[in-house]
């Protein structure tokens, strides 16, 4: 198999050693790289009782065969552990260059074990690899760090760091690299922490084995000229994600007020329009992205802060649709130049943007039903639609000062410590916060984030577009299209490339699978390939069966709000969809799994898949 080095790198970071690592193509073939091999991994070395920021958690980083491939967009990699978030599995993307960079070095992933005694910081240039102190790091913020060590190391490296967060155990904390990009939601950025590792640095001069050259140019080339002559090319690269804003709001489906309801009056100051019309300076893409979906911006303004005027003026990454979603919808920012704000704020502490919007909007809420006390926020009156309020949870959240400490830890956990109602405004499955579609006018994405393998996250099958196509109120055929998308995501993730050219343009999968078959000569079908995304998918389900002791159907269950109350305003108004029809496309959805009525997959389906050593394993249950 080529477009592989057989090199796994590991670092343990509790004694100072590495190691190369050399798996068998067989491996290779099975899980191919990203997700899948990172899932595989964690399954097969995390404990069932590993605290995942203790030593016996791991932090796997890899991207796939495409790394850093001429195709488009080969710079997406995953980040996989055990998630603090949620104490089940978790995997994180991340796009930039330092997935490639990695397969430049000369190795397919890496991953660091155990616990540095101090701040560290890991150089790898090529086959050197080095561990120092970087105590003269830590305590800084993700955009001074990552400058420093440009400085420090050369502008060839490619650095990932952590921010305050991270550093603080924050369980929302994201990994940050390449000035904006960050690998969010499920807390890798609290494992880096509990490691001591402030940042890690890369650079390689390797070639990467490509089994047919002449045929990859070609289809490469093919694939490129594809993406600009796409309709899609003029209408979404201009604005990115945060083009989406007007589309969620017109179908009732865009977060506001805690998820109160799903249609911002305010939109307009916060869509895509208002981004490039009035803080857009450029794009910025991932590594040889036909489509850069990054919108470099500069946005300035002044707000009480304290009860003082005072100024802000920055320039970010972003602010992309969830950021859009989440800070601006959910906590009713009135203006783009606020979520740009909030969205540095939060990038340079290194919390992730859709946990940051949906917590403080979770404490927005507990304040205004008066769940929270003045005294419990530290004397200040909180109240949404205010740009001091948000940027005051966020740093309490990242040094987890005064009731920061206790929303530091998630929604889910935070309204178990809060008590009385607060259960109600947290909003999450599985202890991951909601991202930035709601699913009460679409059951199909109510569905996704039930089922999703790290919580209540939009990006394992981003399910609205079929919602809305096939009509709201259909039910027949959205658990087949959930666990298909379910199944045709993953497959982005293994190769180590960005989906949004196929979910956004509509670039035909088989390019992919094409490109695939020119670097690894392993002429992979499709068929193959849904197998292996649904061998990672049950992996990962058994990883939480695995490590949660009570996991089953309850876990799939949407928070109350979204059971409970009807949309009260907007185009989604009166909606809701019933408990008999959430169960009947659980239990449906089980059934296409080969899942029992608990969710856990069956010795039967384990087989069948190959998965045996999930079967075998004695740490699980009796299947
Ligand atoms: S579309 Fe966006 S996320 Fe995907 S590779 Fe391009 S810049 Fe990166």
């Amino acid at each position: 198999m080529k477009g592989i080095h057989q090199k796994i790198l590991r670092i343990n970071l509790g004694n100072g050693s590495h190691r190369v690592e050399k798996r068998d193509e067989a491996f290779y073939r099975a899980w191919l790289g990203g997700r899948g091999m990172g899932a595989k991994i964690v399954y097969d070395e995390v404990p069932a009782n590993a605290d995942p920021l203790g030593p016996e958690n791991i932090l796997f980083f890899a991207g796939g065969p495409l790394s850093g491939v001429y195709a488009p967009a080969t710079g997406k990699a995953s980040f996989v552990t055990k998630s603090p978030a949620t104490g089940g599995y978790g995997d994180s993307n991340i796009g930039g260059h330092i997935g490639p960079e990695l397969k430049y070095a000369g190795y397919d992933a890496l991953i660091f074990e155990g616990i540095a005694s101090e701040p560290s910081l890991v150089i790898i240039d090529d086959g050197r690899i080095e561990i120092k102190p970087a105590d003269y790091l830590w305590g800084k913020g993700t955009f001074e760090t990552e400058k420093i060590l440009k400085n420090e190391l050369g502008e060839d490296f490619q650095i990932a760091v952590i921010g305050p967060a991270g550093e603080n155990l924050v369980k929302i904390a994201c990994i940050q690299h390449d000035f904006g990009r960050q690998a969010g939601r499920i807390g890798v950025g609290a494992v880096m922490g509990s490691k001591k590792l402030k940042a890690f640095a890369i650079r390689g001069t390797q070639d990467i084995p490509i089994a047919d050259p002449e045929n990859l140019l070609e289809l490469s080339k093919k694939a490129f000229a594809g993406c600009f002559k796409k309709p899609g090319f003029e209408e979404w690269t201009p604005m990115g994600t945060a083009g989406v804003t007007n589309w969620a709001n017109e179908n009732g489906a865009f977060p506001t007020h805690n998820f109160r309801t799903t249609y911002f009056p305010g939109y307009k100051g916060i869509n895509g329009e208002a981004l490039k019309e009035r803080i857009l300076k450029t794009d910025k893409g991932c590594f040889a992205c036909p489509t850069p979906c990054g919108k470099y911006s500069s946005a300035a303004g002044t707000f009480k802060r304290g009860g003082r005027e005072e100024k802000f003026e920055v320039m970010v990454e972003g602010p992309e649709y969830e950021t859009i979603a989440l800070v601006g919808g959910n906590c009713e920012l009135a203006t783009i130049e606020e979520v740009a704000f909030v969205n540095y704020v939060m990038d340079d502490l290194g919390l992730d943007t859709i946990s940051g919007g949906v917590i403080a909007a979770f404490a927005l809420e507990c304040v205004e039903k008066g769940v929270l006390t003045k005294e419990q926020t530290g004397g200040r009156d909180l109240r949404f639609g205010d740009l001091d309020s948000v940027i005051y949870l966020s740093e309490l959240i990242a040094r987890r000062q005064g009731i920061g400490d206790i929303l530091a830890e998630g929604v889910k956990s935070a309204a178990e410590k809060i008590g009385k109602d607060s259960g109600h405004y947290a909003i999450h499955t599985k202890g991951l916060e909601q991202s930035g579609y709601e699913g009460r006018n679409a059951p199909a994405m109510m569905l996704a984030y039930m089922t999703a393998d790290v919580g209540a996250h939009h990006n394992r099958a981003w399910a609205i577009a079929y919602d809305i196509a096939v009509g709201v109120d259909v039910m027949e055929g959205k658990a087949e299209r959930v666990v298909e998308l379910q199944h045709i995501r993953p497959f982005f993730d293994l190769m180590g490339c960005c989906r949004l050219q196929w979910v956004e343009l509509g670039l035909e999968l088989e390019h992919y699978t094409d490109i695939l078959n020119a670097v690894t000569g392993c002429g992979y079908t499709w068929e193959e390939m849904m197998l292996i995304s649904e061998k990672v998918y049950n992996i990962t389900r058994m990883f939480w069966v695995k490590h949660v002791p009570d996991f089953g159907r309850s876990w799939d269950w949407p928070p109350p709000r979204m059971v409970e109350e009807e949309v009260p305003t907007g185009p989604s108004k009166g909606r809701k969809i019933s408990v008999e029809n959430l169960n009947w496309l659980l239990d449906r959805y089980y059934q296409l799994r080969g899942w029992d009525n608990n969710g856990i997959p069956t010795a039967e389906q384990l087989r069948k898949i190959g998965l045996h050593e999930c079967v075998n394993d004695p740490g699980l249950r009796n299947l």
